[in-house]
């Protein structure tokens, strides 16, 4: 095992990699706060009613320093005379989509898995920092990282908020906490032990508290409808977490781990495969939130754990729980649980010709939502969630201008969302396809 200090060490030498490499750019500046500190005015756009009603149409999105300061109709919005101006060919403006169930270390049972067996911690954070931009690049300007190793994620963090590397803007979950056995790394047992855990978490910087309070599809070992946590022990690690003013979030496939962490004031579920009508009816009461991640158990990634070389085992484990995932999620949307999108997938990973995030949406009106119930689940739920809506979510003034545009209104086809081409985060184009 390597000890802290020597993992820092490492770690400082390939972040610094990173930021060599960016510096080597034709601009000295940062590469994300490029445009930062400019006026930007994009055009000849229509802006999605986000909260229901009707769009702007011929619209012009003022931005100044990052944020957005203005928008409205062209015929009566001021443009400074300084700004830089980019033309958006009537596409439509969405805000920023937002992934909340994201693990930029992702590694799965398969031969993609096993290679990745020896990974040092500078290679994750290489990788790390590629998952962070490709995800940028498919129109997803927030992730909630669920679940890293060794405080990789708070250094790729940093690496972001520093301009060193593009990526979303990340809060991140740090360290899966879990008993012995459980479906995680960081093992604690006891409320003392526990305790200690969610304080190391949030010491280093995390923004939330996960943990495993049932066994996962990729487990060996374990039972998903298993509830291995003792009242003691997760009701500490909650009341720890909640003193912190930091919110626990919970893997959970089982019923019975549910009603017992409800009880304690849990905030949210990740997956819910086999949650009951009793779990969502108590979940919509207080208010809890599920983060799907449908797209894991259904048709759609069958290319992927063919991709990554999953074992048979694995995909048994995947067909057998994606009918009791399915009819839980429309269960949870005609009883009006909350729901923030969420994959569990890299937010761009190929699925069904399109990507993850994208995918994910697409299923959420497939199991009854409206279009715009599913993009409301990626931006102003999913910000809502963070307790970030008044910085992002909306493309309203006051608001960081995280903007993706597509060809036409995903309000009235959520496929539209396929069609993204252009993507800003705080003001600075990471993408446009039409350049
Ligand atoms: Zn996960």
């Amino acid at each position: 095992m390597m000890t802290g200090q020597r993992r820092q060490f490492i770690l400082g030498l390939a972040m610094a990699a990173v930021a060599s490499a960016a510096s080597a750019l034709p601009s000295a500046a940062p590469i994300a706060a490029r445009h930062s500190d400019r006026t930007v005015v994009l055009t000849d756009a229509n802006v999605v009613a986000i909260d229901g009603g009707a769009p702007i149409r011929n619209a012009v999105v003022v931005i100044t320093g990052g944020r957005i300061v203005a928008v409205g109709p062209a015929g009566s919005t001021a443009i400074p005379a300084d700004a830089d101006t980019i033309s958006m060919g009537g596409k439509w403006l969405i805000p920023g989509l937002m992934n909340m169930h994201v693990h930029f270390g992702l590694k799965l049972p398969g031969a993609e898995g096993a290679a990745l067996a020896n990974e040092t911690d500078p290679q994750m954070a290489l990788r790390m920092a590629s998952n962070a931009r490709r995800s940028l690049l498919s129109g997803v300007t927030t992730v909630r990282l669920i679940g890293e190793e060794h405080g990789v994620d708070f250094a790729v963090r940093r690496a972001i908020e520093k301009g060193e590397i593009i990526g979303p803007r990340i809060k991140t979950a740090g360290e899966i906490i879990v008993p012995t056995g459980g479906h995680g790394f960081l093992e604690a047992d006891g409320p003392y032990a526990l305790a200690h855990a969610v304080r190391a978490q949030i010491k280093q910087g995390a923004d939330w508290i996960k943990i495993a309070i049932s066994g996962g599809i990729a487990d060996t070992h374990g039972s998903i409808a298993a509830a291995p946590m003792t009242d003691a022990e997760l009701s500490t690690l909650i009341e720890v977490a909640h003193r912190n003013g930091i919110k626990v979030s919970a893997h959970n496939g089982s019923p019975i781990a549910a009603k017992q962490s409800l009880a304690m004031g849990i905030d949210c579920f990740e997956h819910g495969y086999h949650l009951t009508d009793e779990n969502l009816k108590e979940m919509k009461a207080k208010g809890v939130w599920l983060v799907p991640t449908i797209v894991v158990s259904q048709a759609g990634a069958r290319e992927f754990y063919k991709k990554i070389g999953s074992p048979d085992w694995y995909l048994d484990r995947v067909d057998s729980t994606g009918k009791d995932h399915w009819a839980m999620l429309q269960k949870a949307i005609r009883l009006g649980v909350n729901i923030a999108l969420g994959t569990d997938q890299f937010p761009f990973e190929p699925n069904g010709g399109t990507t993850a995030t994208v995918a994910e949406a697409e299923l959420y009106v497939q199991a009854g939502m409206t279009p715009l119930q599913a993009l409301q689940a990626a931006t102003t739920q999913t910000a809502r969630m963070l307790g970030i809506d008044k910085e992002v979510g909306r493309i309203q003034p006051g608001q960081y201008a995280d903007i993706v545009a597509v060809d036409s209104d995903p309000t009235a086809d959520i496929s539209a969302l396929r069609t993204i081409s252009f993507v800003m985060k705080s003001g600075a184009v990471v993408r446009n396809d039409a350049r």
